[in-house]
């Protein structure tokens, strides 16, 4: 990224030949990026973020859009502000139902399904091929926000038809404030922000550098891709049996088979979480909780409320994220910290 913020800064759609180099340099990150989830480089449209991509999809729409109870906050705030939204239910591990998406699809009018490829809270993965099939039965558009599986997992556009799809630079260790949506070559499109770059899907100009960061972290991820998932799956694991032995009624939120192999949910029965999290934070471990602090109440998480959790296990429930470069000696410390620290919690 660093020649692109000082030597190579020219603005990419300038007509002198120094504005080539950005140019092209672009072009190589959209084949990285394109080239993770199986796309040809014209279908991804380069975004400032994941929300960004999420909300284009939903502005081209006019008619009403189908989604599920589980969705991250850009979708579901956004959906929120229309009245015309059908919300598909998940069963108590996170699992779309399935049958209520094709029901819905058959008794009512809908444009577009938007369901989130894997959730950000619980890890679970969505049966995107199945909705894919389910929406082309019915004619629907479907859209999938696959921020938290690509790179994660294996994604591919081509033996999971959907129409858009959306990344976020972030969550694959590239560079925050860059995402992209992939647009299935054919789908309508109704830019969000209107102006000629990216062939006028994308008006605003490039930002050159935080692209070229996106396209290397997606060159890297697909390359070791198989590696990461293997090694990162073996700490998930190993994180969660040692947690479940040595602590006691600590408890597993969502489907243990289909999910993410980097995100655990893990609640502790009569430990608040946000208070769980603020001492682990001061130990050097750094999890999170879905909820959000409004007005000082407690928020539940509503993935988890979707899911048919009390908002007593909502409040206990903690996210812990790993990754390639997690090892075996940091599970070994988070454990016997967080052992220590619930004990004294419950204490
Ligand atoms: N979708 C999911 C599933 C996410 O986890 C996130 C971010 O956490 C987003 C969308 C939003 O991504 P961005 O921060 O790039 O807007």
């Amino acid at each position: 990224m660093c020649p692109f913020f000082c030597e190579q800064w020219a603005n990419p759609s300038s007509p002198y030949a120094f504005a080539k180099q950005a140019s092209d340099a672009i072009e190589i990150a959209r084949s990285h990026v394109a080239s993770l989830i199986g796309a040809k480089p014209n279908e991804i449209v380069f975004s400032s973020c994941a929300t960004e991509s999420n909300q284009t999809v939903l502005h081209g729409v006019r008619g009403k859009v189908a989604t599920s109870t589980v969705e991250h906050s850009s979708i579901i705030d956004f959906l929120k502000e229309r009245d015309n939204t059908c919300f598909v239910p998940v069963d108590g591990a996170g699992r779309l139902d399935l049958e209520a998406l094709d029901f819905s699809l058959t008794q009512q009018q809908i444009e577009l399904v938007s369901v989130i490829w894997a959730n950000n809270e619980v890890g679970v993965i969505s049966p995107i091929e199945q909705t894919a099939k389910i929406c082309k039965k019915h004619g629907v558009l479907f859209h999938s926000d696959a921020v938290q599986a690509a790179g994660k997992i294996e994604v591919d556009v081509k033996t999971n038809e959907v129409d858009y799809l959306s990344l976020s630079a972030h969550k694959i260790f590239g560079p925050k404030g860059i995402g992209a949506l992939y647009v299935r070559d054919g789908a309508p499109y109704r830019p969000l922000l209107v102006g000629r770059q990216e062939k006028g899907r994308r008006g605003g100009t490039e930002a050159v550098p935080l692209i070229v960061g996106f396209g290397k972290a997606a060159e890297l991820a697909k390359k070791d891709l198989s590696a990461r998932m293997g090694h990162t799956k073996k700490m998930r694991d190993m994180l969660e049996n040692s947690i479940l032995q040595q602590i006691p009624e600590a408890y597993i939120n969502g489907d243990k088979t289909c999910r993410l192999p980097n995100t655990t949910n893990i609640g502790f029965k009569g430990i608040d979480s946000d208070t769980f999290i603020q001492f682990l934070s001061t130990q050097g471990i750094m999890a999170a909780n879905g909820s959000a602090c409004k007005s000082s109440a407690i928020t539940p998480s509503h993935v988890l409320t979707a899911m048919g959790r009390t908002h007593e296990e909502s409040n206990e429930a903690i996210r812990f994220s790993l990754s390639h470069l997690t090892q075996e000696n940091d599970i070994c410390s988070a454990v016997s910290i967080l052992k220590t620290l619930a004990e004294s919690l419950r204490g």
